[in-house]
């Protein structure tokens, strides 16, 4: 019995150790933006100076805003159309994945991350809000009807690589919605150890926009565990809105440059979570790898500074600009007043806790979203054949928030306070 006892010990405690050296030992993932646009420079011949002329065009908006501080404070938001393409049932992650991945890239473009307090003092000064923020796609790209803003598409390929195949419904894929009022992103099974990859402004429209790994995509799901806090979408629309990775990508000389003046000199990727300061022979006070433009594990990051919230938002200013007027996120206009055949009440209101909606008849497929006077998302609930839904919005702050109710192509807004 004790022997057996002891036994069992030591295989637990030897799975223990194993376990833990697994954690440590995992490969790391990468970012597969590199090697992508190395291919399409190949596959597209004007890609290169499309680049080039992208590069100075942004080189020349910053240095005109240097001079005249003309970008205004506005905060852009960026409709998101999220193709998933699926093979196996696990592959075909749940609209709360996808929700909390919107959450996670508000959080963190806008500087709202709970972690900004891990940021060193040293970086806090340049540590910036973006003034960009992503909104799922509210219409059909030809308003024929009304959008969740998550495709759902099954595909006999067990994987994809980095070769746009996930782009195209003739390899198996799903093709971009229009790039002009939409950020794409593809979710999916990708090939090796890629978390992601990204094209650059400049790049073919029908291939523009971001691909994700499905294990490394929102916050909750099945996902890996180094990178389960949405952080590979922060990094990936990153480049996407022209930022580089932050070493430069130079193979470890202190050359190259991400074309950013605040973010300090680094070396090479960094990997796991190292401790800060991070001292190498290009940076003798310490390198920001808890940049989302660094390789570290999700729950390291937590910093974009003002100069890569700068020239993204040079990129949309510049090459993105018809983003700005897309009407992606607004609701289409053919939309039904749900309260014509379905009495919709809400109670109490003014709410603290809790929120109550009760339907005169059960409501098919309801999606509930609570947004904040700035049209921010702060709540969302799905419900399916309810008369009745409750809500927690204790965590949100007092003041006046809308509440959308949407079934199908119907649907209804109402006036919530909270008030403590
Ligand atoms: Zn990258």
């Amino acid at each position: 019995m004790i022997l057996s006892r002891e036994l069992l010990f030591l295989v637990l405690f030897g799975l223990s150790v194993q376990l833990l050296s697994a954690q440590e030992t995992d490969p790391p993932g990468q970012c597969g933006t590199v090697a992508y646009n190395q291919w399409l420079e190949k596959q597209d011949p004007g890609y290169a100076s499309s680049r080039k002329s992208v590069q100075e065009k942004i080189r020349d908006y910053l240095r005109r805003m240097n001079v005249q501080k003309e970008d205004s404070n506005q905060v852009i938001q960026i409709p998101v159309i999220v193709h998933i393409l699926w093979n196996t049932a696990e592959q075909n992650i749940p609209d709360e994945q996808v929700w909390s991945q919107i959450f996670a890239l508000n959080e963190d473009f806008r500087r709202l991350n709970a972690d900004t307090v891990n940021t060193p003092v040293m970086f806090k000064p340049v540590a910036a809000d973006s003034r960009i923020e992503f909104c799922l796609a509210r219409r059909l790209p030809d308003n024929s009807g009304p959008s969740n803003g998550i495709l759902r598409i099954w595909t006999d390929k067990a994987e994809f690589g980095l070769d746009n195949k996930v782009k195209s419904a003739y390899h198996g894929g799903s093709a971009a919605w229009d790039r002009d009022r939409y950020l794409n992103i593809w979710v999916c099974k990708l090939t090796a150890n890629y978390l992601g990859y990204s094209q650059y402004p400049g790049g073919p429209d029908s291939t523009d926009g971001v691909v994700i790994d499905y294990r490394c995509f929102g916050r909750v799901g099945t996902l890996n565990p180094h990178y389960n806090k949405g952080r590979t979408a922060t990094h990936e629309i990153g480049h996407w809105l022209d930022l580089y990775h932050i070493w430069g990508d130079d193979f470890g000389s202190c050359d190259g440059s991400d074309y950013v003046d605040d973010t300090p000199n680094a070396a090479d990727a960094n990997y796991y979570c190292p401790t800060h300061p991070r001292i190498t022979n290009c940076n003798a006070t310490g390198e920001m790898f808890m940049n989302y433009m660094d390789y570290c594990d999700d729950h390291c990051f937590n910093i974009y500074t003002a100069g890569q919230a700068q020239r993204m938002r040079a990129a949309i200013f510049t090459v993105r600009t018809s983003l700005l007027s897309s009407d992606g996120c607004d609701d289409y206009i053919g939309m039904q007043e749900l309260e014509k055949d379905n009495h919709v009440t809400l109670y109490p209101n003014p709410a603290s806790d809790y929120i109550h909606l009760t339907f005169s008849k059960p409501l098919n497929k309801a999606v509930f979203i609570v947004s904040d006077m700035t049209g921010r998302t702060c709540l969302l609930g799905q419900a399916t054949n309810v008369t009745h839904q409750a809500l927690d919005v204790s965590h949100l702050n007092d003041g006046l928030y809308f509440l959308s109710v949407r079934s199908g192509s119907s649907s209804v807004t109402l006036k919530l306070l909270l008030q403590r």
